[in-house]
C-alpha cells in the first residue's frame, strides 16, 4: 500500500513517516502543498494524508485540484482543533476522512486500511447528449467543444435535464429534482431558468435542442454540431 504524507512539521511527519513503513505502508512524504499535490498527480497511491494548514498550497487546495486532475486517491484530512476548518469543511472540501490533531496513531492506522480497503468511491460520470457535454466533477458544460459559462442553478437544470435525454419531464419534475424543499415559488421558475439556459446551449449555437413539449413539460434533444453565433 502506498500512501502520500504531506505534513509540514518535519519531527511529527517523520514519526507518522516510520511508523506507517513499520506497519508495512510504502510511504513518500511531501512538506508543503505544491510539492505533494505534484507528487499526487505523478504517481499512484492508495491513499492520501494531508494536513489542512501547509506552506506554499493548503490542504483544501491540494485536494479540489486533486479531484479537478481527476485524481481520485482517498484523502485523509489532518484538521486542527483551533484551526481555522473543522471537520465538516473537510468533508463539504471533498475529503473521504478526517483526523483531529492530536491523534493516537493505532487510529490513523486503522483507517487508513480501512480507506484504502474501501477504494476510491465511485465519481459522477461525465454526461453527453450529442453535442453537448457536461462534467459534473469540473461543473463544466461545452457544445461541440465549445466552453458555456452557466450559473450554478442553471448548471443544475442542465444535469438533471441530461440525465434524462429524449424524455419529456415536467415542470413538477425539474422543481423536484433542483429545488431545495423549503423553495414555495412557482413552478414558472423553472420556465425562467429553461429560457436561460434555452439562450446558452441552443441559441447562441445556432441549434434546437431543448424542445418545449406543449402542456406536458421539457425534452432534451441529442443535437450534434452548433458553432456559436455572433451577438
Ligand atoms: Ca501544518
Amino acid at each position: 500500500m502506498r500512501v502520500l504524507l504531506v505534513e509540514d512539521e518535519k519531527a511529527l511527519a517523520e514519526t507518522i513517516r516510520r511508523g506507517l513503513t513499520n506497519e508495512g505502508f510504502v510511504v513518500d512524504v511531501a512538506h508543503d502543498g505544491v510539492t505533494g499535490q505534484w507528487m499526487a498527480t505523478e504517481n499512484p497511491y492508495d491513499v492520501i494524508v494531508l494536513d489542512i494548514m501547509l506552506p506554499r498550497r493548503n490542504g483544501y487546495e491540494v485536494l479540489r485540484n486533486l479531484r479537478q486532475l481527476k485524481v481520485w486517491a482517498p484523502a485523509m484530512m489532518l484538521t486542527a482543533k483551533d484551526g481555522e476548518y473543522d471537520q465538516t469543511d473537510a468533508f463539504e472540501l471533498g475529503a473521504d476522512d478526517y483526523l483531529t490533531k492530536p491523534f493516537s496513531f493505532v487510529v490513523l492506522v486503522a483507517r487508513l486500511r480501512a480507506l484504502v480497503r474501501r477504494g476510491a468511491p465511485p465519481r459522477p460520470v461525465d454526461l453527453a447528449v450529442g453535442g453537448l457535454k457536461l462534467d459534473p466533477n469540473r461543473r463544466t458544460v461545452s457544445r461541440n467543444g465549445h466552453p458555456i459559462s452557466l450559473t450554478a442553478k442553471e448548471f443544475s437544470v442542465l444535469q438533471f435535464l441530461m440525465r434524462h435525454p429524449e424524455v419529456v419531464l415536467s415542470k413538477a419534475e425539474i422543481l423536484d429534482n433542483v429545488w431545495d424543499q423549503a423553495f414555495d415559488g412557482s413552478e414558472n421558475i423553472v420556465e425562467v431558468y429553461v429560457g436561460y439556459l434555452r439562450r446558452k446551449i441552443d441559441v447562441a449555437f445556432g441549434v434546437t435542442s431543448l424542445v418545449t413539449v406543449r402542456g406536458m413539460g421539457y425534452r432534451l434533444m441529442a443535437v450534434d454540431g452548433g458553432e456559436p453565433t455572433q451577438e
